[in-house]
């Protein structure tokens, strides 16, 4: 039983409309559920992913308008590495965000960026077999795209303390350096850990809330004992509609989720629809007018782009 690398990653939003602009127009993600955080329906929770909706390549926003900027520290993920096919598009890339006005750092093989709220980034060029999980965009050709995710880089002050629920509970492999790879038959992903700065770290826009790791459907339900048994205390199993989920904080402190690699986004949307209409939990429906009237409308530009 392994683990199907990186599902999701989860941030912080403060500004929804600002978020969908520059993950979908900008960086060609696709927007494939919009809905509301299940614990509290009066703000909005969004998906961005590959056409498909992928595990893999699904990156989440929980919005709080207006919220205060965060910063990452001790037991926060504070970059999400992303995987593109070539050094030519570290180049495209260098060129489209600077066109927006937005600073680029090469960093060895890598380019560095933020996101308008300051959630880093980092795009490496993949030498994975794994399938590129791509999104279709008018304006990112296919072989320039985001192709998932590969790793995300968190601040522990002892990584060292994560090895025994990562190696021993979760079936991770040490990658070396403070790094550890889930790889199961489809794709790997990589947690890999920082020296914190000195600073505590400051939950708010800007910042990722969770890292989800993939099971298949048939494994999930027993990820819960592997985690318990290296050491961790895993919640029950709740039902996110588009996949099950279970959430444990590791003992560097960032918040786990093993998510189901299924049913998906085409679950209770056509899949040529995704993200178009405001999703919501069957229990919120009978409030659909008042949660409709609470948000603001939120436009895909992508949708835009593409009557056009
Ligand atoms: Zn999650």
């Amino acid at each position: 039983m392994k683990l199907e690398g990186i599902h999701h990653v989860t941030a912080i939003t403060g500004d929804a409309p600002r978020n969908l602009d520059f993950y979908s127009r900008v960086l060609g993600l696709r927007l494939v559920k919009k809905t509301v955080n299940q614990d509290d329906p009066t703000v909005y929770h969004l998906f961005y992913a590959d056409e498909g909706g992928s595990p893999g390549a699904d990156l989440t926003f929980f919005e709080y308008p207006g919220a205060a900027r965060g910063r990452p520290g001790a037991g926060m993920v504070h970059r999400v590495v992303w995987r593109v096919g070539s050094a030519d598009a570290l180049d495209f890339w260098t060129d489209r965000l600077a066109g927006e006005g937005m600073a680029t750092e090469r960093a060895g093989g890598a380019l560095r960026l933020r996101d308008p709220e300051g959630l880093e980034h980092e795009l490496v060029v993949t030498d994975r077999d794994d399938a590129p999980l791509i999104a279709d965009h008018p304006e990112v050709p296919a072989e320039m795209a985001l192709q998932g995710f590969d790793a995300v880089r968190a601040y522990s002050a002892d990584p060292a303390a994560s090895r025994r629920l990562l190696e021993e509970g979760l079936g991770f492999t040490g990658a070396g350096d403070g790094a550890w790879e889930a790889r199961g038959e489809q794709r790997g992903g990589v947690i890999a850990y920082d020296e914190p700065p000195a600073d505590p770290g400051r939950p708010g826009a800007g910042t990722v809330h969770h890292v989800a790791w993939a099971s298949t459907m048939d494994d999930h339900p027993a990820w819960r004992a592997r985690a318990r048994a290296g050491g961790a205390r895993p919640t029950e199993v709740i039902d996110r509609f588009w996949f099950r989920s279970i959430y444990f904080a590791e003992p560097s402190g960032v918040l786990f989720e093993i998510a189901s690699m299924g049913p998906g986004f085409a679950t209770d949307e056509d899949p040529e629809h995704l993200g178009e209409k405001l999703v919501l939990p069957p229990r919120y429906e009978p409030m659909r007018n008042r949660i409709e009237a609470t948000l603001a409308p939120l436009a895909d530009p992508r949708g835009r782009a593409h009557e056009g």
